[in-house]
């Protein structure tokens, strides 16, 4: 599992860093079915790291620190880490959301990376992205709540022009409610569904137009 993980230190100085890492987990099994299957298995994690960030020197160029677990159930686990200052890969790591597996990935790479920066535990920590603060949220959701309702409302005019009700043999208008209904219903649906599609569309074109100003205005 390639991956980049953006810390920072906290006091005395702040500073940013990447850790470009890859973890694996081969079985006994995996590790019989090849010559040398250790050695195979680091080269595979060294290539992880590499593969986080293809375009980053020192994920490519420079050894990456390998730690070994062993289970007793005769797996190996192994995990490389690379330490990197480059402010792109900062930026570019920030954006992901990490799922369980990569939260805890996270975490036990900011330990790694205060030990090689010879810092307390506690002194670097994961950075994530700015999440929005509630303004800019609302400011958002406004043009894509027409954007919606443009869809829903297009896409009930699409379906109102294809309703067409055909009256039962043998009944009639008059004595059966059910025709009716049916009947009116259709004549409706015919004169609302051009119109719907109409207006939903315009919504959303509106929706759109919306969000680019906010986008471009922000
Ligand atoms: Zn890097």
């Amino acid at each position: 599992m390639p991956l980049n993980i953006p810390v920072i230190t906290r006091s005395p100085t702040s500073r940013r860093y990447t850790v470009h890492t890859d973890r694996q987990r081969w079985s006994a099994e995996q590790l019989a079915a090849v010559g040398h299957g250790r050695t195979v298995m680091e080269w595979a994690v060294r290539r992880g790291v590499r593969e986080a960030a293809l375009s980053c020197l020192n994920a490519n160029f420079t050894p990456a620190d390998i730690i070994v677990d062993e289970h007793p159930d005769g797996s190996v686990a192994m995990t490389g880490r690379v330490l990197c200052d480059g402010s792109d890969c900062h930026t570019a790591a920030q954006r992901r959301h990490y799922d369980a597996v990569e939260a805890f990935e996270a975490k036990t790479a900011t330990e790694w990376a205060a030990k090689e920066l010879n810092l307390a535990p506690g002194k670097v920590r994961v950075v994530q992205e700015r999440v929005l603060p509630g303004r800019d949220r609302h400011r958002l959701r406004v043009p894509l709540g027409f954007v919606l309702a443009g869809a829903f409302c297009a896409t009930a005019g699409g379906l109102m022009g294809r309703y067409d009700y055909a009256k039962p043999e043998g009944t009639s208008p008059g004595s059966d409610i059910e025709v009716w209904v049916g009947q009116n219903a259709n004549s409706l649906f015919t004169q609302l569904a051009n119109p719907s599609i109409v207006a939903g569309l315009l919504l959303v074109l509106y929706g759109i137009v919306r969000l680019l100003i906010t986008k471009t205005t922000k």
